[in-house]
């Protein structure tokens, strides 16, 4: 996870969140079971805009996301708060897995946990990683409640994690044999492409920010 800047509400949402949320509350009234249409809050355009402000990734772990894996998700849940069903600063792009497993709010409040969106906050002050592992940093308890949240420790995010250290390791080994058989440092665009990693268009970049602090720019 790493503090994203929200974009401006998308016009099909400003033009049609309110009588969206009408309807859906009517109908809600009528069916408490009843869900909000996704066609509506995740209309093309909202999702293209949450796409734009997270380079296409999960807001929550940081996967690069297809277009047909991307799922809309409500930070503050419909069933907690239906009023912010069709609330722009309540949608938030994330992968099936974050978003469906989520542990829910009754249980670990959104409020006690990292907000992507709040860039009043980094959330690399609380979570940190060893290696793929993924950790609150200084045994943060807001980092701690993030990671059991949105289960960012789960087997499938250290698999890829992993992947993507194994290429980032190769490019760094390919790069010191050639300074070696070369005699010479790094140069800077072989610094750059190291650096990249920490991008924030990167997948994973917290954890590759984390490992070039700590590794490889000290
Ligand atoms: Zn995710």
């Amino acid at each position: 996870m790493i503090a994203l800047q929200r974009l401006a509400e998308p016009a099909v949402l400003a033009e049609n969140g309110e009588r969206w949320l009408e309807r859906f509350l009517e109908q809600r009234n009528s069916s408490p079971g009843h869900r909000p249409d996704s066609r509506q809050y995740g209309h093309r355009t909202i999702r293209n805009t949450l796409r734009a402000m997270s380079f296409g990734k999960c807001f929550y772990c940081e996967r690069k996301l297809s277009e047909s894996e991307d799922e809309i998700d409500h930070f503050i849940e419909v069933a907690e708060s239906p009023e912010q069903t069709f609330r722009w600063e309540n949608l938030y792009l994330s992968c099936r897995d974050c978003n469906r497993h989520k542990t829910p709010n009754s249980r670990i409040p959104v409020n006690g946990c990292l907000n992507p969106c709040d860039t009043t906050g980094d959330p690399s002050e609380h979570l940190t990683f060893a290696e793929e592992i993924i950790r609150p940093r200084h045994g943060s308890s807001i980092g701690t409640r993030t990671i059991q949240k949105y289960r960012l420790d789960r087997d499938q995010l250290n698999y890829l994690r992993t992947k993507q250290l194994q290429q980032f390791e190769r490019l760094v080994r390919g790069l010191h044999i050639a300074c070696t058989r070369e005699g010479r440092q790094l140069n800077e665009a072989e610094k750059e492409a190291i650096a990249s990693f920490g991008e924030a268009d990167r997948e994973f970049s917290l954890m590759f920010r984390t490992y070039l602090t700590a590794v490889y720019l000290p």
